[in-house]
């Protein structure tokens, strides 16, 4: 009604009379990845460039002049935290450029597109709005998806199998060995063996491993220290008593399942239009093969969350919606020449069509892709030992200036996926580790190139045919 009307024009405050706001369209955009994978800075830059668009020329609707004005506006959602834009943007592009603190929970913001296609076409639609609704959440989040159609037996005997030989498990395993789980539940010794068991999940990532539930165990946001999150995997016990601490366990691990997971596939996983997956690929090279094949299967994992043909609950939640679109991008491709990016995508569309292979997106628009949501580095090439060789430069976190070459990178991304094959070569040697570099102001000359890599490739695929 007219009512209506003119509350949604004074909250955007457009004072355009021809403005239909009940036919605006909306987009909500998931953004997702593991810890550390480059979700904030994503957003950060994503939404600055949609704002300031002069670097922008592979999204169509930036380069035509359709988008008018990009603004942010308060999101739909009163009960999810704000994304920290500001703030973040603060931290990338002051005077003494910082990274961000990284994603901790889900959070949300809301960009506005003011649209007018120019020409004919312009004249006839009239300026439209498009919202985009971006959806920041843990990728741990959703590999609690397996946990679903998992009891608590079921559960306990991956996990444990898993930390078998694992060295970064040694504490858990001893401190389970010296509790008696028959014993009745005293909430000390639960929470030993939870705190046991976190300390694992966090010195595992730490390693590079990438299979790590429950995810709320790494990123507890609001829940820390609640009975859900105060549980650890354990040995069969048939015949425990009841009120025993294995008991209590199975019941915590029935209410984690039930409370936290499922509320949160149901209430922002299953209202998702367009979703990107950021990948820490050459992360993962990095820490070794064991740490490429974790991540291998970690990635298998949440990319089942998109399929949800396969599993009831989603099929449920989803209602024969789908998520439309989901882009698999690899980050910080910054760290490497440009010579060497063809390879980062092709190791992208590897790790994609590995977990696609086992059954497809019912229907979804995939693409795999390479970029750096903000550039830390120039290219150069150096004469190394009378040979030239390509390298980034840039400023580390000491303040130091440095170009480094971080080595090669597979030539066949099968044998990344192949673990038969995966300690055959020798990728991104030692140097690599040093490669922090501390977002610099770069001073971009002609033919630098933009301050970030394929983030406009990114953006069209995500949203260009909306636009
Ligand atoms: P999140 O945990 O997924 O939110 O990850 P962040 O966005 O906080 O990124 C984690 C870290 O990766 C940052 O602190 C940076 O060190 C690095 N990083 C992320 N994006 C880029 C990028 O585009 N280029 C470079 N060089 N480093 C990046």
């Amino acid at each position: 009604g007219r009512l209506a009307d003119g509350i949604a024009r004074s909250v955007s405050g457009l004072t355009d009379a021809v403005t239909a706001p009940f036919s605006d369209k909306v987009i909500r955009l998931g953004v997702t990845g593991l810890s550390r994978a480059g979700k904030t800075v994503f957003i950060t830059s994503l939404v600055a460039n949609l704002m300031d668009r002069d670097r922008m020329t592979g999204l169509r609707a930036a380069s035509t002049g359709a988008i008018r004005t990009a603004y942010l506006q308060p999101q739909p959602d009163d009960t999810i935290p704000r994304f920290a834009y500001e703030d973040h943007l603060a931290a990338m592009t002051g005077a003494q450029p910082y990274w961000p603190e990284g994603t901790r929970a889900v959070s949300e913001l809301r960009l506005s597109l003011r649209m007018q296609p120019s020409g004919l076409l312009g004249t006839i639609q009239g300026a439209r709005t498009v919202h985009l609704d971006i959806v920041d959440y843990p990728g741990e989040w959703l590999l609690d998806l397996s946990l679903i159609d998992r009891d608590f037996a079921a559960w306990s005997e991956d996990a444990l199998k898993r930390i078998e030989d694992r060295p970064e498990a040694e504490d858990f395993r001893r401190a389970l060995a010296e509790t008696d789980l028959t014993a009745r539940l005293e909430e000390p010794a639960a929470q030993r063996l939870a705190a046991q068991y976190t300390a694992y999940l966090h010195a595992a990532r730490a390693a590079g491993y990438s299979d790590c539930t429950p995810g709320r165990f790494l990123l507890p946001g609001d829940l820390a220290g609640s009975p859900v999150l105060t549980f650890a995997p354990l040995p069969p016990m048939p015949n425990a008593p009841r009120n025993s601490l294995a008991r209590e366990f199975q019941r915590r691990y029935d209410s984690y399942k039930r409370n936290v997971v499922r509320p949160f596939f149901r209430d922002h996983f299953a209202r998702i239009d367009r979703q990107v997956v950021l990948v820490d690929i050459l992360g993962a090279i990095h820490a070794g093969p064991p740490a490429v094949e974790d991540l291998r299967r970690a990635m298998t994992d949440i990319l089942t969350a998109f399929r949800p043909g396969r599993n009831a609950f989603l099929s449920q939640i989803f209602a024969g919606r789908r998520v439309e679109r989901i882009l698999f991008a690899a980050t910080k491709a910054d760290h490497l020449h440009h010579s060497q990016h063809q390879q980062l995508t092709d190791i992208a569309a590897a790790l994609l069509r590995d977990a696609k292979d086992r059954a497809d997106f019912a229907g979804a628009k995939t693409k795999a892709l390479a970029i750096a949501a903000l550039r830390a580095t120039t290219e150069d090439r150096i004469d190394h030992q009378g040979t030239p060789l390509d390298v980034v430069r840039g400023t580390l976190a000491s303040g130091k200036r440095a170009a480094l070459h971080p080595g090669e990178l597979p030539e066949d991304p099968s044998h990344l996926l192949d673990p038969a094959r995966q300690g055959a070569g020798k990728w991104l040697d030692a140097g690599y580790e040093v490669m922090t570099f501390s977002p610099a102001a770069l001073s971009l000359k002609p033919g630098e190139g933009p301050p970030h890599i394929r983030l406009d490739t990114a953006a069209e695929f995500l949203i260009g045919d909306l636009l």
